[in-house]
């Protein structure tokens, strides 16, 4: 029987993976769903935002989906003890390298996009970001002060050849179940870890996956097309910090933040982490407005990736794009709707 560890968390967290649950239950009812504490609710219980107890249970799970985690009451805790420090470990614990972001524009939805409806109707990207290396990880590091008195400030970028084909391999598999098509986004032009990612990037495509169309991009081009036809994407794949923005940027393109779903996995066969990409939003928690559409569509992710059932995957995205032709909208996207009602639309096209 598969297994879904639910991590609801910190403020809007509960609230929107409530309606995961619901979702859960009515879609997929073989399957075994646990909660546990996790952020900052748990170190009120436990002193720490995630025991022991929980890594182990999300590491013998089939997928993990996490709400959200933190809050300004957590502000003065010690750093290693904060909400966002247990995201950290459970991510490290789960030794997940790749972070899976789609981009996905509802036809309903088009109108909320900054950019034309022209330009977004129809999109359908997917962003691979290395997310466990580069120079957000790299040695040496630190901020020091010169014998003149000035600052000095050191990030390393750094990458080994198993850290970039470990992440071009998921974007070459996610791309032959799509339109076939990776782009690779570095700066090989004036960084040498830009020039080894796009050497070993082109090997594997040679040696693994000739079949995928392959293109390389300079990062700063990429951002640019992003915004000026980002139909032309369908996979992206690119290093940790190149990825952390890219992938805020188009994220945007798509409108609300309250829609966005995410996936960071690991080697074939282990447990996903699944998440919305928001926070616990605590200007709204507790009021019963937040959008659940980012939580369910991040367990449509797990059921594609970790759950084996992309029928039901695909059911869920299809029950969520009727709803909203239908007009549902909670207040984020400039609708009425409350949480639960929200999902209740969803529900009602399953
Ligand atoms: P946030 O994403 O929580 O909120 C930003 C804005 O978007 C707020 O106005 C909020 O009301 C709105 N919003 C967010 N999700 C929404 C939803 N589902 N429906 C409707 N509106 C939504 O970001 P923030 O305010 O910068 O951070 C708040 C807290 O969340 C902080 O403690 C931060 O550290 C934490 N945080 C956690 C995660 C995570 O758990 N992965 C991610 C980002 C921020």
């Amino acid at each position: 029987m598969p297994t879904l560890l639910l991590l609801p968390g910190d403020g809007i967290g509960p609230e929107v993976t409530a309606e995961v649950r619901r979702v859960a239950e009515r879609l997929f009812p073989e399957m075994s769903l646990e909660t546990r504490l996790f952020g900052g609710c748990c170190y009120d219980a436990h002193g720490t935002p995630m025991t022991d107890e929980t890594l182990a249970l999300a590491k013998a799970s089939d997928a993990v989906l996490m709400g959200a985690v933190g809050g300004p009451q957590w502000a003065d805790v010690p750093r290693g003890l904060r909400p966002e420090a247990g995201l950290l470990r459970l991510r490290a614990g789960m030794a997940v390298f790749a972070n899976l972001r789609p981009a996905l524009c509802f036809p309903a939805l088009a109108d909320a996009s900054t950019l034309k409806r022209e330009v977004v109707e129809g999109l359908d990207i997917m962003i691979v970001r290395e997310l466990t290396g580069g120079v957000y990880f790299g040695e040496p590091r630190g901020v020091e002060t010169l014998a003149d008195g000035q600052r000095r400030g050191v990030d390393t970028q750094v990458y080994t050849t198993s850290e970039i084909e470990r992440v071009s391999r998921v974007a070459f598999e996610l791309a032959r179940g799509r339109r076939n098509k990776v782009t690779s986004a570095e700066k090989s032009n004036v960084m040498e870890t830009g020039q080894l990612w796009r050497e070993v990037v082109t090997a594997l495509h040679r040696r693994e996956y000739p079949d995928v169309n392959l293109e390389h991009m300079l990062a700063d081009n990429t951002a640019m097309q992003l915004v000026k036809n980002p139909r032309q994407f369908d996979v992206i794949v690119t290093d940790n910090l190149f990825g952390d923005i890219l992938s805020d940027e188009a994220a945007q393109l798509t409108g609300s933040l309250g829609m966005l779903p995410s996936a960071a996995i690991g080697a074939p066969g282990l447990p996903g982490l699944y998440e919305p990409i928001h926070g616990s939003a605590p200007d709204i928690a507790g009021k019963g407005v937040a959008n659940p559409l980012a939580a369910i569509l991040s367990f449509a992710m797990a059921l594609r990736w970790s759950l084996a059932r992309p029928d039901l995957s695909d059911r869920l995205t299809s029950a969520v794009s009727a709803a909203l032709a239908d007009g549902a909208r909670t207040p984020d996207l400039g609708g009425k709707l409350g949480t639960v009602a929200m999902a209740d639309a969803v529900l009602a096209k399953l």
